[in-house]
């Protein structure tokens, strides 16, 4: 019996391990034939944070189809610690840079910058390790709330998890299952809500405990209440200046407190600045997609009223 545990138990960290690294994978886009193979260089060294995480793309030009450039010589910083917001029509390639900063594809020209660093020539593990991602519509396995949260990180103690759950909120969800954080969720258990998947994705996030992080906010829209009651964790959890934080939005509400919003239009940066900034800017493209969507909450909100009344 005890022969055979070890390998077993071997084969079961190695994996746990796959998962782990496919997880965030997986949940970016689904593996596709055409699929670049991404390596490292031999002997590269890590990652080194310097500068506490800053991530630069430099004349970056990438297409899926190097004949249609979705980033057209693209520039722009994303300062260390800050808490940065990517905007603009759909399409424009916001999750594109999320998918080039974790390098899943490599630039067709230009280069991408972390702490001055070219990710290309640090080893890709480490760099990995560095970013931390709540992609927007996150994968579950067919396994227990615990051992979804723990993919965040392998070795993360009991003691860790229960307080992670707690400040992503789960508690409650939690408390009134009858298997607790023993039930099984995923496609196969118990189906949880956009919300609460959401959550679990921050959960891990936390605990991969990652000096940068991307949130990719969801387009399919949660309901008001959860999305202002999950921004409100996310908010907590990471205070600025901990932490380089990157919000990809499709609502402006969510990221008017930004230190930086960049606008990106036809593949670059039409205009970058904060809130206040941007709105007063003169062809703000950003004041007339917050007017836009101002007035579709205010529509959205009159209907409801009115439904409230009828
Ligand atoms: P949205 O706000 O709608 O989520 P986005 O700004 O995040 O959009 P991206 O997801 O970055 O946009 O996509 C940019 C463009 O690249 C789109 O035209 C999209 O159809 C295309 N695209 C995205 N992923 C792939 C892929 N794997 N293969 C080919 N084209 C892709």
């Amino acid at each position: 019996v005890f022969q055979l545990s070890v390998p077993l138990n071997f084969l079961g960290s190695v994996y746990r391990e796959l998962k782990q690294s496919l997880l965030d994978m997986e949940s970016l886009f689904k593996l596709q034939k055409n699929e670049v193979k991404i390596k490292s260089l031999t002997n590269a060294p890590p990652l080194k944070l310097t500068k506490g995480g800053e991530v630069r793309f430099e004349n970056v030009t990438f297409g899926y189809h190097p004949d249609r450039p979705i980033l057209n010589n693209c520039s722009f910083t994303i300062p260390a610690g800050q808490k940065v917001a990517i905007v603009g029509p759909s399409g424009s390639g916001k999750s594109t840079i999320l998918r080039l900063a974790f390098r899943f594809y490599d630039v067709q020209s230009g280069r991408i910058l972390i702490d001055d660093q070219d990710i290309r020539e640090v080893d890709l593990d480490s760099l990995r390790r560095h970013i931390g991602v709540v992609p927007q519509d996150t994968p579950l396995f067919n396994e227990s709330i615990l051992e979804n949260l723990r993919y965040g990180r392998l070795e993360a103690s009991d003691e860790e998890i229960k307080e992670t759950i707690s400040r992503v909120q789960l508690d409650k969800l939690i408390d009134d299952l009858p298997n607790g954080i023993d039930t099984i969720v995923g496609e196969r258990g118990m189906m949880i809500s956009g919300g609460e998947k959401q959550r679990l994705a921050m959960g891990r996030l936390l605990l991969k405990d990652a000096p940068i992080t991307f949130f990719d906010e969801a387009t399919s829209a949660l309901d008001t209440h959860t999305e202002q009651a999950l921004l409100k964790t996310m908010k907590d959890i990471f205070r600025k200046g901990s932490r380089t934080n990157v919000s990809i939005a499709h609502r402006l509400r969510t990221i008017a407190d930004a230190d930086k919003i960049i606008v990106l239009q036809n593949g670059q940066v039409y205009e970058e600045g904060s809130h206040y900034q941007l709105l007063e800017k003169p062809d703000s493209l950003y004041a007339q997609l917050w007017n836009i969507q101002e007035n579709i909450e205010l529509e959205e909100y009159l209907e409801e009223e009115l439904e409230g009344t009828s």
